[in-house]
């Protein structure tokens, strides 16, 4: 467990304010080429990277490792899904595989409070989110929903189309940042979706009314049978066609990045590897999609600040025989962006729940 030493070095050293160059290109090249290539520590110089880095650390290595799942301390305190005890396959699974993920309630309140901190009010926010079309992220349970109840505000932007990705476009994203209060805030909450059915089978969910559990995200583990299914990442890209627009611009997105797949049976953790797959597929079209906007002079002019909350929504059976309630979060990224630059305030937000915090720590120090 993190002494208290070591928790406050973190949550000093998570916060790093980047004085140029926020969400520029080159950084995004940097961060592309290592999320898809060397691990963290050997870019722990580089702070720009750094801080993704240890989103990649948090959400990448964990799920593929039983190590980190082992070493979760059971804590007293608030419910993150690392500290809690293993009291059904569910929560094993939500733990093993979604290391730090909070309920939505507890999620919602925490990143809110941060927000009002901020100066973000019922009146001067403009909220968004990049999640998947499947009704079950949007229930009066659902993440939206409990953002939309902490945050006061009138209602939400709905910018994500199959997987949570922003299909919305720039049309779409131009409208809504059109549409920001005066001097006012944006935020986003964005991220692919997974579920975990009661006996612990990593995306699938129990649906009310259904006899049989379903998949989550049918869009994204689609996809990835999709690209199994052909000898090639050549052959899946070459089935593009227009009638399925967004199911084949995920396939062929995700088709050059599961190779390490290729041969292993499906399984949780295959299944936790092509969401965290899916989750750069999201993160990426809405970091080329901001930065349309965002790099124009005159944007600053009617937007005092957007912040940016990513990760994995993990959703949570409903329906005959099961437990229900609320789902799951695992926060990969919160960030707030200015005129000024760029700043990360998870440390600030998380730090202070080991599972969360020890993956950044790992990043940025080793
Ligand atoms: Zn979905």
């Amino acid at each position: 467990m993190l002494g208290l030493n070591k928790a406050l070095s973190f949550l000093v050293g998570a916060t790093l304010i980047a004085q140029s160059e926020a969400f520029s290109h080159a950084r995004n090249t940097r961060v592309a080429t290592l999320a898809l290539g060397a691990g963290a520590g050997a870019h722990a110089e580089d702070e720009s990277v750094v801080v993704d880095a240890a989103t990649r650390n948090a959400r990448i290595i964990a799920p593929l490792s039983a190590i980190l799942a082992s070493l979760s301390p059971i804590t007293g305190s608030v419910s993150p899904a690392s500290a809690l005890p293993a009291a059904n396959a569910f929560e094993a699974a939500l733990r093993k595989n979604f290391p730090g993920s909070l309920p939505n309630s507890a999620l919602a309140l925490r990143v809110s409070a941060a927000l009002r901190d901020r100066g973000y009010t019922r009146t001067n926010t403009l909220f968004g989110s990049s999640l998947c079309s499947d009704e079950i992220n949007d229930t009066a349970e659902s993440l939206v929903g409990d953002f939309l109840n902490k945050l006061g505000v009138e209602g939400v932007f709905n910018l994500g189309g199959l997987g949570g990705l922003p299909f919305v476009g720039i049309s779409g994203m131009g409208a809504f940042t059109s549409h920001c209060p005066v001097d006012g805030k944006i935020f986003i909450v964005f991220g692919p979706h997974v579920g975990i059915a009661d006996d612990g089978t990593v995306g699938k969910v129990e649906r009310v009314g259904k006899n049989t559990v379903s998949t989550s995200c049918g869009a994204g583990i689609g996809a990835y049978k999709a690209i199994m299914a052909t000898e090639t990442v050549k052959e899946a890209t070459e089935t593009l066609s227009t009638k399925d627009f967004q199911e084949e611009y995920i396939i062929a997105q995700l088709s050059t990045r599961l190779d390490a797949l290729r041969g292993q049976d499906p399984s949780n953790e295959t299944i936790a590897y092509v969401t965290n797959k899916m989750y750069d597929l999201v993160w990426e079209m809405l970091r080329s999609e901001i930065n349309a906007f965002t790099t124009k002079p005159d944007f600053w002019g009617s937007v005092s600040e957007v912040t940016l909350l990513g990760g994995i929504v993990v959703n949570r059976g409903h329906g005959e025989g099961v437990p229900g309630g609320e789902d799951f979060y695992q926060p990969l990224m919160l960030k707030s962006l200015t005129k000024d630059g760029e700043s990360d305030i998870y440390g600030e937000v998380f730090g202070d729940f080991p599972a969360l915090a020890r993956p950044h720590n790992a990043a940025k120090y080793v």
